[in-house]
């Protein structure tokens, strides 16, 4: 029987000199899997952060990261892009609406209280903008 395919997020980090290799392309030729990229970014530094989804056989993922990891490249496997501060946050419930996936959703509907559901988070980052009470922020 063939091996099930997992989709798993991970945020990558790009030391300067890292840069410019062509990691991606190495994971979608050499391991077959299916990559998603929702955000890239390179700071005026020029280190380099992306998150994104891998879609793979578990098996072909764990030989894409050893391959990853010959690289000076940070593998936060938690993909964890946005931060939600939950002792800043206020219930006033601004961000909802904006929030595509239901992420930030009414964890507890009779109190009105938000909770954050990071697997749901696919860091838009729309919630960032909307927060009047900076619960919202970037890791990077
Ligand atoms: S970053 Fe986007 S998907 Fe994630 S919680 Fe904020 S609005 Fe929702
Ligand atoms: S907008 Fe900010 S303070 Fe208001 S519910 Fe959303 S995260 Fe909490």
């Amino acid at each position: 029987m063939s091996e099930p395919t997992v989709t798993r997020k991970l945020m990558l980090f790009f030391p300067r000199c890292e840069c410019e290799k062509p990691i991606i392309y190495h994971l979608v030729k050499d391991y077959g899997l299916v990559v998603n990229v929702f955000r890239a970014k390179v700071t005026p530094e020029e280190e380099g952060y992306l998150v994104l989804d891998v879609t793979g056989t578990e098996s072909d993922i764990e030989k894409a990261l050893a391959f990853v990891k010959t690289f000076d490249v940070k593998i936060n496997a938690a993909g964890k892009g946005l931060h939600w501060d939950a002792g800043r946050c206020t219930h006033c419930g601004v961000c909802l609406p904006h929030c595509p996936t239901e992420a930030l959703f009414y964890g507890n509907p009779d109190k009105r209280e938000v909770a954050f559901d990071e697997d749901k988070c696919i860091e838009c980052l729309a919630c960032i903008k909307v927060c009047p009470f900076n619960a919202c922020s970037s890791a990077f």
